[in-house]
Order: structure tokens, then C-alpha cells, then sequence
């Protein structure tokens, strides 16, 4: 007979690691379920973060295993296993791992997102050396010097406006000659002095050494190669939530699971925190304020189960 968990949490980014952290606090019967040999979720590939409140520059591998350390320190539990989907029964949800079922009252989801590749030549050898997914987290690092961002999205567009308030020159490369992006931002691109777009054009291939020198990029149109100098390169090509699993189960917007600030999804006792969640910006700090919020969420859900 499987024994029943208060709560099972399924990922161990930095938000399910900080739920674990709440959750064990709380005095929770819990599990946390990771698919990886280790925690840390994306920022194990991160090289440096800079932006996470006190602890400036600290390896992204180093804080993974610093939150792991402190759930298990706790006395959290972990699973090394890959959850396929979540059933739904009377006040109790089975969790179906590859490995093994855990049955339990509520469910935490916190599976994250991965950033979407070029998957061009160079683009793997040189992340984290001038290769970036992220502006928010690494557009600091190239203060003065000429940067490129790929997309014309939303997302690569504010890209672009903040690397212009920091970079010497960025160029915006989109494959097509006009940008989706909100018409205000564009708007905001168009009125930066440093920043030069380049239509109609797709990267072929990243060149460097220890760090990211250039760019071959093609004219969609004609074909015409050239190199581009660059420092950087930061990809803004669309992200992949990890919800695949819960699709029939919970509200999604675009692959993101619907939930506010309370991490409540529209099934009682699910909750999704982190990047899999609908927000406004998918960063360590949100992830790790989505954590504690859902364990309080899971304490409330909690003690209306057992009035009911
Ligand atoms: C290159 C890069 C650099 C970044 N740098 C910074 C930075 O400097 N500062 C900053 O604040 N943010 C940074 N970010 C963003 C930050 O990493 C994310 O916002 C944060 O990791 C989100 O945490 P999460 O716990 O929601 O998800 P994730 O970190 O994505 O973790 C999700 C976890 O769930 C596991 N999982 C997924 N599906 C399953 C399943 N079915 N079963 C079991 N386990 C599963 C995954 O293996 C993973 O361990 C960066 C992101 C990238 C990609």
C-alpha cells in the first residue's frame, strides 16, 4: 500500500527546491520528484549570476547544490524520477512516475522551461563564453562592448531596448523584413541610437575561442554570407515550458500553466510555480518567491480538506 503524501512536488529548480524548503518548515508529508542526476534545474548551466540578492556572482551550478543542500538539510526527500502525468481521484491525486506512483493530496508542479536553441554550429561550445539566453541575467557582462540579439519577438525586442542602455552597439538580427513584437516596443527599438537591425537574416554559425568574436549570418532573400564582430549573442527564439505531461490536466496559456501569484491552478490541489507558470518575468527570484507562496496555498488547501 503506498503511503499518502500532504504534498508531492514534481522538479527541483530552484522553485521546487524552495517549496521543499517551506514544505519540510511546514512539517509536510512530502516528496520532491527530479527527472535529472542533479538539482538546480537551468541555472546548473549558468556560469555566473549576478542578480540573485546577496549572493553576487555566484556560480549557477554552486546555488543549485547550495538549495539542494539546505531542502536536504531539512530532511527533504527526493525521488530520481521522471513524472509522466498526474491522475485526478476523490480528494487524492496518483502522480505516475516511470519508476514507481506516489499518491498524495496535493501536487506542486514545478517543472521549469527550456530556452529554445538555433542549434547552429558554435551555438553549445560557446554558451556561457558570449552565448546568452538570457538578458535580464547576463546583458551586465557586456557593458561597453557590441552585442547581437537573434528573434522578433516581444521578448527579443526587450531584449534589445535594455542591452542599448549598457551595450556600445547592438544589432537585432530577425529572419523576417518586418517584427511581431508589441508595436509600442518597437516604437521604443526604433528610437535607439545604438541599436541596428538586420532584416531578413539567420545565423549560420557562432565563431570564437574562449569567447564569442563573430557571427556568419545569411541573407534569408539572397543567400549572400558575411561575418558580423560581435561580443555576444543572446537568443530570443522562444521558450518551451516542461507541461507536456499535465496537458489534459490543468488550464494552460501557450504551454504555461495558468496560475497567479497564489501558484492555485483551476484544479484544487494542483499548484504550478516557476517558469511553467503564467508570469511576467521567469527569473531565480520569482522562482524561489512561487515556492514558498504555493506551500502556504498547500497549507490552506490542506486544512479545507479536512473540514470537508
Ligand atoms: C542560461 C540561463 C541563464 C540564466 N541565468 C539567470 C540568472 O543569472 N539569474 C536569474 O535570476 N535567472 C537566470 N535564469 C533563469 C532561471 O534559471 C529560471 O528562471 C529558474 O531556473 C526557474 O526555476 P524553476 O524551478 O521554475 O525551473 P527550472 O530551473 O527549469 O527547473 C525545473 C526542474 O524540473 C525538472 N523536471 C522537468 N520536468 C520534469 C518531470 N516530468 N519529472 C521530474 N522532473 C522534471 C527539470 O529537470 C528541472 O530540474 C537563467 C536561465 C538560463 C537558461
Amino acid at each position: 500500500m503506498n503511503e499518502i503524501y500532504d504534498v508531492v512536488i514534481i522538479g527541483s529548480g530552484p522553485a521546487g527546491l524552495t517549496a521543499a524548503v517551506y514544505g519540510k518548515r511546514a512539517e509536510l508529508k512530502m516528496i520532491v520528484i527530479e527527472k535529472e542526476m542533479a538539482s538546480g534545474g537551468q541555472i546548473l548551466n549558468t556560469y555566473e549570476v549576478d542578480n540573485y540578492p546577496g549572493l553576487p556572482g555566484i556560480n549557477g551550478y554552486d546555488l543549485g547544490m547550495k538549495f539542494r543542500e539546505h531542502a536536504e538539510k531539512l530532511g527533504a526527500e527526493f525521488s530520481n524520477d521522471e513524472v509522466l502525468r498526474i491522475e485526478a481521484a476523490e480528494g487524492e491525486f496518483t502522480v505516475v512516475g516511470e519508476e514507481r506512483t506516489y499518491v498524495t493530496k496535493s501536487v506542486i508542479i514545478a517543472t521549469g522551461a527550456q530556452h529554445r536553441k538555433l542549434s547552429v554550429i558554435g551555438e553549445d561550445e560557446l554558451t556561457g563564453m558570449g552565448v546568452s539566453y538570457c538578458a535580464t541575467c547576463d546583458g551586465a557582462f557586456f557593458r561597453n562592448k557590441v552585442a547581437a540579439v537573434v528573434g522578433g519577438g516581444d521578448v527579443a525586442i526587450e531584449d534589445a531596448i535594455f542591452l542599448a542602455r549598457m551595450c556600445k552597439k547592438v544589432y537585432l538580427i530577425h529572419r523576417r523584413n518586418q517584427l511581431r513584437g508589441a508595436k509600442t516596443l518597437q516604437t521604443q527599438l526604433f528610437n535607439q541610437d545604438n541599436v541596428e537591425i538586420i532584416w531578413d537574416t539567420v545565423v549560420d554559425e557562432i565563431e570564437g575561442g574562449d569567447q564569442v568574436e563573430s557571427l556568419t549570418i545569411r541573407n534569408a532573400n539572397t543567400d549572400e554570407t558575411r561575418k558580423l564582430a560581435v561580443d555576444g549573442v543572446f537568443i530570443a527564439v522562444g521558450i518551451n515550458p516542461q507541461s507536456e505531461a499535465f496537458n489534459n490536466l490543468v488550464e494552460m496559456d501557450h504551454g504555461y500553466i495558468k496560475a497567479g501569484e497564489d501558484c492555485e491552478t483551476n484544479i484544487p490541489g494542483i499548484f504550478a510555480v516557476g517558469d511553467v507558470r503564467t508570469k511576467q518575468l521567469r527569473q531565480i527570484s520569482t522562482a524561489v518567491s512561487d515556492g514558498a507562496n504555493a506551500i502556504t496555498s498547500v497549507e490552506r488547501y490542506l486544512t479545507r480538506l479536512q473540514v470537508n
